[in-house]
This record gives structure tokens, C-alpha cells and sequence, in this order.
């Protein structure tokens, strides 16, 4: 349950020299403004993260992963890395949190300029649909902790799930997609597939992907 893993108040409580030793070599977090930028929602085993790690050398990134081991997995993972390529990592760690429930302790308004949303669980029943993590109510908080123009990146192999997704962001006032031009420019779009590790188990049985993009907008007043 949530209460075996600690949740920070606030995200000023958030430990950036714990996860980001190499960028706060102090505890003191007001010792640099750089904050976290891209969240990795769902994280699994952290494929996305890695090779975001060094596209993005100078932009602070964060899984979240409900699963304690997996959580575990991931942080060996990045120290690993950390080890075998000195000064290069330093900017990834991981999370475990239900991202459900506790992403506003973690970032600021406006404080991210991407959120990611690979191969989330469906829950296929129309009851537990209020579990999906892009739902109507959800992407109000996303809407807030992400900024003007910040990215929020949708994949799914669950056509139906890829739908939904695509209908939440769509009606939604503070979304718009990106056009075909902008998804073919983003070398994240990618990677959303092919870094991320049930992206490559579908690429390898040869399934389809759905996948959805948007752009947090300021609606013209
Ligand atoms: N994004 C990864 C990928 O594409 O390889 C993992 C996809 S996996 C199907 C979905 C992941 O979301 C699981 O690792 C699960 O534990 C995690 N998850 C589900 N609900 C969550 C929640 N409320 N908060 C954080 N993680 C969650």
C-alpha cells in the first residue's frame, strides 16, 4: 500500500541531491534552480529514460513506478550506468509512487516540458476505466504541472485504449495535437517505440501501435 514508500509534501521537499548527486553536490536544493523537466509516467523498466538520458545530457528526468521491484531494478540500472560512463546519467532516476495520486507533490506548476505515457495498463472493463492514467480529471493535473507548450506523448497496442487516450486529449481545452510535420521533426517520437521495452516486445510480435501527442496550449483569452 502507499504507505510503505515515503511521498514528499511538497515538490521543494522533493531530494534533488539524492537523485541528482552530480548536479546538487550540496543538499541544499535551493543551491540550483535546475528542476526536474521530463516525468516518465509508468516507467517500467526505465528503456525511455536511458536513451532520453543522453539525448537530453542537460535536462533532469524522473521515472514513476508503481511496482517496488521494478522501482528497484531501475535505480541499479541507472547507478550501473552511472559507474561504467563517468559524468554521463547523472540526470535520470526513478520514483516509486502511484503517479495517480501524488503527482502534484512532485512538480510545480508549469515546471515539465514533457510527460510520458508508454504501453499504459488499459483496464479494459468500462468500470475500471476511471483507473487509466489519461482520463478527463487526470489531464487537469497534467495540464497544470506541465508548461506552455510542454509535450505530453501517448503509445499504446491497445487500439481501443489508444482511442481513449486520443479522445481525452482531444476534448480537452488546454491540449492540441501536433501535426504530422511536428511528429516526423521530434526525435522523441522515435523512441517511444523503439526505446521503450514493451514497445519492443510489440515491434518484435509484429503488432500495431496507436499513438497520440499533444501540446499543452494557452487558450487565446
Ligand atoms: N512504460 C513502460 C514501457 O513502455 O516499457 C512500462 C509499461 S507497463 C505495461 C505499465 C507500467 O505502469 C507498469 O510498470 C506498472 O507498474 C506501472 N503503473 C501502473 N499504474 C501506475 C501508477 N498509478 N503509478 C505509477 N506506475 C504505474
Amino acid at each position: 500500500s502507499d504507505s510503505h514508500f515515503p511521498v514528499p509534501v511538497s515538490p521543494h521537499h522533493v531530494e534533488y541531491s539524492l537523485h541528482y548527486p552530480h548536479f546538487y553536490p550540496s543538499s541544499d536544493s535551493q543551491s540550483n534552480p535546475k528542476k526536474i523537466e521530463f516525468a516518465d509516467v509508468g516507467c517500467g523498466f526505465g528503456g525511455l529514460l536511458i536513451s532520453l538520458a543522453t539525448l537530453f545530457p542537460e535536462t533532469l528526468m524522473v521515472g514513476m513506478e508503481l511496482r517496488d521491484k521494478v522501482t528497484e531494478y531501475v535505480k541499479e540500472r541507472i547507478l550501473a550506468l552511472r559507474v561504467t560512463n563517468p559524468g554521463q546519467y547523472q540526470n535520470v532516476s526513478v520514483v516509486r509512487t502511484n503517479s495517480m495520486k501524488y503527482i502534484p507533490n512532485y512538480f510545480e506548476k508549469a515546471q515539465l516540458s514533457k510527460m510520458f505515457f508508454l504501453f499504459p495498463d488499459p483496464h479494459f472493463k468500462e468500470k475500471n476505466h476511471r483507473r487509466r492514467v489519461i482520463s478527463p480529471f487526470l489531464l487537469d493535473e497534467y495540464a497544470y504541472v506541465i508548461r506552455p507548450s510542454g509535450i505530453i506523448y501517448t503509445i499504446t497496442d491497445v487500439e481501443e485504449l489508444g482511442e481513449w487516450m486520443k479522445s481525452c486529449l482531444e476534448n480537452h481545452p488546454l491540449f492540441e495535437a501536433l501535426t504530422d510535420e511536428e511528429l516526423e521533426a521530434d526525435p522523441v517520437v522515435k523512441l517511444l517505440s523503439s526505446a521503450t521495452e514493451e514497445g519492443q516486445k510489440v515491434s518484435r510480435n509484429g503488432g500495431l501501435t496507436f499513438i497520440a501527442v499533444f501540446r499543452r496550449i494557452v487558450p487565446a483569452v
